[in-house]
Formats: structure tokens, C-alpha cells, sequence
């Protein structure tokens, strides 16, 4: 580990995840590493977001809710219903909170890691595709190739990754958080107007 910050931090994770959870969020913060090493973004950054993006996934559903209530972080209609998504906004406030982290790029990208943003910055993006691509995720079908596309073009590994994971979604009858479907629609159009 580079340096004393992360690596404190990294004993921290650990004792509130699962073993899984920590294995899947080292494979996410060697490649955001990697990504932001191809794509010129800041390293440090994009570990850190790495390493404290599903920092909140092992807290019990109700529970979830509960902390989110007492702090005032607003939960909508689709995160009542699968409070598992809540673990992005809780991330990002467990970041600031438990962790100090005070920038606010890297808050941000662990905030919208789950569901994307329309304009997402080169950050949230890596975050968002380390979190699909890592070395310990179950092969999906299409994997070499987003896994290829990430390191050529971040916003076309995105659209990939969106329109795939639309996919899974739907078949599987999961309900669609809002801000995928607006993520999928701006990063749709983005792409019309290029060509
Ligand atoms: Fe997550
Ligand atoms: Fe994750």
C-alpha cells in the first residue's frame, strides 16, 4: 500500500465488510488505480474512492434506513423498496464522517457508483466501471470486451455497461432507480451527437 492514509484506512474497511465485500473492494481499488493510471486521472483519488465505495454494503437493510433518517439523507420510493441501493449515499456519508475524506470529487463518485449520473466526471466514471470490471466479479457475458473498452474510451464503457446491466435488470424484474434510466438517456444522447 503507497501511503500511510490509505493504508489505515484499508484496516478500517475491512472490520465493517464481509469477506467477499473486502475482496471485491481491493479488486475495485486496483482498478480504479489502473484506470486512472491509463486515463490521467488522479491515482490517489480514484483509490480512495475505490476503497470506500461500498464501505456501508454490509449494514442490515432496516438498519440502512435508520442512519440515513437520523442524518437527513433523503431516501426515495425505490430505495424503501430495495434499501440495498441506500449503501452508495450511505458510503459517501460514512466517508466524510468516518473516514474524513473532504473531497468532495471522491464523494461524490462513491455516491453515484450504484446508479451513475448523468455527466459524470472522469472520477464517478472510473469508479463506476472499476466497480463492474474487477478481477473478482463473476464473468458476465460481454466481460473481455467492456473490461477491453474501459482502458480505450470511459464514456463508451459506460454506455456499455448501462445498457447491459438495463438489461439484467429488467429480465430479472429488479425495479430501475431513476437516475440509471436519466444516466442511460444522457449518456444515450451523448453518443447520438457524436456520430
Ligand atoms: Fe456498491
Ligand atoms: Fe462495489
Amino acid at each position: 500500500m503507497m501511503n500511510e492514509k490509505l493504508a489505515k484506512m484499508q484496516k478500517k474497511v475491512k472490520k465493517y465488510l464481509d469477506e467477499d465485500r473486502y475482496q471485491h473492494t481491493l479488486g475495485v481499488m486496483y482498478t480504479a488505480g489502473a484506470l486512472a493510471m491509463c486515463h490521467g486521472i488522479h491515482i490517489e483519488k480514484a483509490l480512495t474512492a475505490g476503497l470506500l465505495h461500498d464501505c456501508a454494503k454490509c449494514i442490515p437493510p432496516e438498519k440502512k434506513i435508520k442512519i440515513c433518517r437520523k442524518n437527513h439523507i433523503l431516501i426515495s420510493e425505490v430505495e424503501y423498496a430495495n434499501p440495498g441501493l441506500l449503501h452508495a449515499k450511505l458510503g459517501a456519508h460514512f466517508a466524510e464522517k468516518k473516514y474524513h475524506i473532504t473531497d468532495a470529487d471522491i464523494l461524490c463518485a462513491i455516491r453515484c457508483h450504484t446508479t451513475g449520473r448523468p455527466a459524470m466526471s472522469e472520477l464517478d466514471k472510473v469508479i463506476y466501471i472499476a466497480d463492474y470490471i474487477e478481477p473478482g466479479r463473476i464473468e458476465l457475458p460481454n466481460m473481455a470486451a467492456v473490461r477491453k473498452l474501459a482502458f480505450q474510451n470511459l464514456d463508451a464503457c459506460v454506455i456499455r455497461i448501462l445498457e447491459d446491466s438495463l438489461i439484467y435488470l429488467e429480465s430479472r424484474n429488479i425495479p430501475l432507480d431513476p437516475l440509471t434510466e436519466q444516466t442511460y438517456r444522457y449518456y444515450k444522447e451523448l453518443e447520438e451527437n457524436s456520430k
